[in-house]
């Protein structure tokens, strides 16, 4: 079942008719369809440029009671995000998930023996994310998913595969906000469970904050005066302001390093070095820039270079 927006605020923001909501919404999603005068075509990854990676023959992992499971049931069951656009963006007429985390999590099926087709995508939202991998309903996750000792004390982490940093999109016509020394007093909207809201809340206590499940619903909000800001991590934003230029800009230095790891199970230490082995020959040869590349990277912004792996010892 598709999670509802469940908003928990410090405050709550004015109520707006649904009616109205939706309409902006309808007229964004036309915008971004058709294109209009004076905003650039909107791009996304094609299916025609997206790189295949070599499903490994004979690969065992008997260390592994996840990958064991996995191989016994035929499918790999891999958390995403399914409103990231350039990230992890599921069309909703085909139901297929596209992004560079979609092509990070196809790479790491493939390097454990799964080809695409033996993969099942599961949407789960920032919040949930511990508890599906904890109880078995992801074998893996990899969703814009920040490494950070909290979470380490919770689930496993391989990689990381990026570097992002907390941002903040505000619509065009906002001249108030350049960062989040500006927040006093401002409604700013994040996912709930999220590090930026977390942050938020501890540094920046001014600030009044909203939570939703996921972001396109803080964008929403932000498009229909709702709320002044939405944060997150700027590679998701961008992406959010891409689809909409002449609506929405990121705005001020990134103020955070949220580094993307591959979450697993806690104790599934086995696991954990073979999606670190396989991130790092991808990265060696050139596979993580050939998916950059063909996602993240159609926005132009060349491919950076991945972070150094921080394969921690099983404990
Ligand atoms: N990377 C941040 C986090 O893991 C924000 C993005 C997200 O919510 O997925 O909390």
């Amino acid at each position: 079942m598709p999670h509802l927006p469940t908003p928990s605020c410090r405050r709550r923001p004015r109520p707006l008719p649904v009616g109205r909501a939706l309409l902006l919404t309808l007229l964004v999603l036309a915008a971004v369809g058709c294109g209009r005068p004076g905003s650039p075509p909107v791009k996304g990854p094609k299916a025609a440029d997206l790189p295949r990676y070599a499903v490994a023959r004979n690969f065992s992992l008997p260390a592994s009671p996840t990958w064991t499971a996995a191989k016994r049931r035929g499918r790999l069951i891999i958390g995403v995000k399914e409103d990231q656009p350039y990230l992890g963006e599921r069309d909703p007429a085909s139901g297929t998930y596209r992004g560079f985390d979609i092509e990070i999590a196809k790479m790491m099926a493939a390097a454990l023996g799964f080809p695409e087709r033996a993969v099942t995508f599961r949407t789960i939202a920032s919040a949930n994310r511990e508890t599906a991998l904890q109880n078995g309903q992801i074998d893996l996750y990899v969703g814009t998913y920040t490494i950070n000792a909290k979470r380490t004390r919770q689930v496993g982490f391989a990689g990381p595969y990026y570097l992002a940093g907390q941002s903040l999109l505000v619509r065009s016509d906002e001249h108030d906000i350049h960062g989040p020394q500006n927040l006093a007093g401002k409604r700013v909207c994040s996912a709930a469970g999220s590090t930026p809201y977390q942050r938020i809340e501890a540094d920046y206590p001014r600030a009044v904050l909203v939570a939703y499940d996921t972001y396109s619903v803080c964008v929403d909000n932000l498009l229909t005066y709702q709320v002044d800001a939405v944060t997150t991590d700027d590679a998701i934003l961008l992406g959010y302001a891409a689809k909409v230029p002449d609506q929405l800009k990121v705005v001020g230095a990134p103020f955070s390093k949220e580094p993307y790891g591959i979450g697993v199970r806690r104790s599934d230490h086995a696991l954990r070095f073979a999606l670190d082995d396989a991130l790092a020959a991808a990265e060696r040869n050139g596979t993580w820039q050939k998916a950059y590349r063909a996602t993240l990277g159609v926005s132009g912004v060349p491919a950076p270079a991945p972070p150094p792996i921080n394969r921690y010892p099983a404990g």
